[in-house]
């Protein structure tokens, strides 16, 4: 028996499985803060803070292949490239141990990010939705399952812009690991299947704008590219 909503209910947000026909539902967009550490001296922070969380909305996700117009508010667009981890079930202060079971599948995305407009927000200790949480956000390339990738701990995690490198690091230069980011983010919420986690950027984050062809990719999980568009009308 379905619901009697008053309005339509909004359309389910998803991503590709790499390999398959099926779909894997989204049901949050977890962000790790400051998670390599030549990417916190870039941003010229406090390396031995711990790192910390922020979300987007699930319907930011955009496909492989994908246009993002280029966001209202900003003059200062930049691409921060992540490994995904997608979660196929949840629960509250999962333990180190048992966080990989949590775990379907590995993705490639990016956390588009207003620069301008999060260095305000942060300086007036202000939230940081307006810099982090706009719409198409949160590229995502397909989701290839843990069984088959396994979960790793090292491989080059890149991104370029018009062919030129851009970000050039390692999984392995990750200040917590994939586990401890689970563990810790279930400590602040229940984490629940269709949840997926943004794990940090390595360093090399910089302005993109309408033209700019990215192409992305994580060593032994997949690639992701998407164009940055005109503006919105
Ligand atoms: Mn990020």
């Amino acid at each position: 028996m379905s619901a009697d909503y008053v309005i339509p209910p909004p359309p389910q947000p998803s991503l590709a499985v790499a390999g398959s026909s099926k779909l894997f539902p989204v049901r949050r967009i977890w962000c790790v803060g400051r998670n390599y550490i030549e990417h916190i001296r870039e941003m010229g922070q406090d390396e031995r803070a711990p790192p910390f969380f922020f979300a987007k909305p699930a319907d930011a996700v955009v496909p492989d292949g994908g246009t993002v117009p280029y966001p209202s508010l900003t003059k200062d667009m930049h691409h921060e490239v992540e490994l995904v981890v997608a979660l196929k079930s949840g629960g509250r202060s999962i333990p180190v141990a048992k966080a990989n079971d949590c775990i379907y599948g590995y993705a490639v995305g990016i956390d588009l990010t207003r620069r301008d407009l999060q260095i305000a927000s942060r300086d007036l200790k202000r939230p940081w939705e307006v810099g982090k949480a706009f719409d198409s956000s949160a590229p995502c390339g397909p989701i290839k399952p843990a069984s088959e990738s396994g979960h790793p701990s090292k491989g080059k995690i890149t991104l370029k812009v018009n062919g030129k490198l851009r970000q050039d690091g390692d999984l392995n230069q990750l200040i917590w690991n994939v586990p401890e980011i689970i563990a810790k983010l279930s400590d602040m919420v229940a984490l629940a299947a269709g949840d997926i986690i943004m794990t940090g950027t390595p360093a090399g984050v910089a302005a993109t704008i309408a033209g700019d062809k990215i192409e992305c990719e994580v060593e032994g999980i997949g690639k992701l590219s998407v164009t940055i568009g005109p503006p919105l009308k």
